[in-house]
């Protein structure tokens, strides 16, 4: 199994994103002015195994509109198929996608992919209710042109400190898991590498790895207590098995990645 990091560009994000208050003051603030962070990765993954070639998330494109809690930094060179030549893929190669939600700078690169999309039954509900289509109308971040994921069930089974999980490879060494917080039907990604240490592909879960040790809900999500319980599965499937922990914007995560650095 070879794993890969790929960047499309980068996003800031407002401090207020990164460290929210709680009450009111959490989705708030994000309105509000307030200082920026430096500029976080838009990682997406692409994992070669069994003989295929899985991408986890698709990137953000550069046509992306600035929003009042994050500022794109990306260029068309930086999309998905840049991203990929980078690492010595090819486009052509790709055998489907997985998302881990359906925010835009997870699935807008899905406009360069041919291969088809797969994405958790309970995450394509939730995008399709009214306040989410009403926040990207306010947005303005559109769901890509013929954005049609087809949706899969967690109904393998627990696996490791998670309740439900899906099996993305025939040898069951690839696993979608949910991840209930950021979005209702948020779900992480774990290969478990050719070491048997569990590589976990976060998404948005948290921002960081920062932010999973400290048990902090983020301020977009619309439950927080259900947020922090799924940290604290994460927290309790790391104690299980060495587990390397990679958000999409976490910009330790590449390194940890090339290092195979697990969550103590
Ligand atoms: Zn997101
Ligand atoms: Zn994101």
């Amino acid at each position: 199994m070879k794993i890969h990091a790929l960047a499309t560009g980068a996003v800031r994000v407002k401090h207020s994103f990164l460290f929210p208050k709680s009450g009111m003051r959490r989705q708030l603030d994000l309105f509000l002015p307030g200082p920026w962070s430096d500029p976080l990765p838009i990682h997406c993954w692409a994992v070669e195994h069994e003989g295929r070639l899985l991408l986890i998330d698709s990137g953000e494109t550069a046509g992306a509109r600035n929003i009042p809690f994050a500022r794109f930094e990306l260029s068309p060179e930086q999309e998905l198929p840049g991203a990929m030549a980078e690492a010595g893929l090819s486009l052509d190669e790709v055998s489907e996608v997985i998302l881990t939600h359906h925010h835009g700078d997870h699935v807008d690169g899905l406009v360069h992919v041919g291969a088809p999309a797969r994405i958790h039954d309970a995450e394509l509900e939730f995008a399709g209710q009214a306040f989410p289509a009403l926040m990207r109308r306010v947005l303005r971040q559109p769901l890509p042109p013929g954005f049609a994921p087809v949706p899969f069930a967690l109904d393998d089974g627990p696996f490791g400190a998670f309740d439900r999980s899906r099996r993305l490879s025939l040898d069951g060494r690839i696993l979608a898991v949910q991840t209930p917080g950021h979005t209702p039907g948020h779900v992480s990604v774990i290969c478990i590498d050719d070491e048997g240490r569990h590589v976990m592909l976060a998404g948005d879960v948290t921002d960081t790895l920062e932010q999973l040790l400290s048990r902090r809900a983020d301020a977009v999500g619309p439950d927080p207590k259900v947020h922090v319980a799924t940290l604290e599965t994460i927290l309790a499937h790391c104690r299980r098995h060495p587990t390397v922990y990679l958000p999409s914007h976490d910009p330790g995560s590449a390194a940890r990645l090339a290092g195979s650095v697990t969550v103590d």
